[in-house]
């Protein structure tokens, strides 16, 4: 392994590194690591930002896809996931608003905040103040489908379209919350080759 693919190596493990450390974990000029830096950099693998050496965009993207959802463990290919902070410090991210609602009742006696992105424009908006089309026959991911709107307009909207509920948040929680209740699994299961073969099994 030369140089640069070290480099690339370490990057993977610590996700940032300055210029300084490289140098002297090498044993090299912080010159000589610039004159990597840079091929580094012009073969798309790596940025910098703040001094900092970190793996290119494309790169962290693909680690994300690797996160699953604390719920129902589906990988989270979402570019912008359901975000809830618990007491302003913990960021815990769910595939979907319905894994999102039942992030939230294992932290109710928390500080919790959300963040979710408006299904149309991809606007970040609060998710309290969202509000939500339950149960639609559009399945972005878990089952039943929960869809976020910036605006009650646009949720009703897209409800003649697609069917369920229109909800403000309070009730698209409860509704989700106390449905799961039932059976977590069965419902957050995505479309799994064991799930069709159960399903079969019963019919
Ligand atoms: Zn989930
Ligand atoms: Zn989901």
């Amino acid at each position: 392994m030369n140089r640069k693919e070290k480099i690339l190596e370490i990057l993977k493990e610590k996700k940032e590194i300055s210029v300084k450390e490289l140098s002297r974990i090498f044993n090299v000029s912080e010159m000589t690591i610039y004159r990597d830096i840079r091929e580094l950099e012009k073969e798309g693998e790596i940025k910098r930002k703040h001094g900092a050496v970190l793996l290119n965009e494309k790169e962290n993207t693909e680690s994300l896809l690797v996160d699953t959802c604390p719920i129902c463990d589906k990988p989270i290919t979402r570019a912008y996931p359901y975000r809830i902070t618990v007491e302003n410090y913990k960021v815990i991210e769910a595939c979907c608003e319905h894994c999102g609602f039942l992030l939230h009742s294992k932290y109710e006696d928390k500080k919790v905040s959300a963040i979710t992105y408006d299904f149309i424009t991809e606007n970040p908006i609060s998710a309290i103040n969202a509000w939500y089309v339950v149960g639609s026959s559009a399945v972005a991911c878990c089952s039943p489908s929960v869809i976020p709107f910036a605006s009650k307009s646009d949720a009703e909207k897209f409800q003649k379209g697609f069917g369920g509920e229109v909800m403000d948040f309070i009730n698209a929680y409860n509704t989700i919350v106390n449905n799961m209740n039932i059976s977590i699994k069965s419902c957050c299961q995505p479309q799994s080759v064991s799930f069709k073969i159960d399903e079969m099994k019963k019919g």
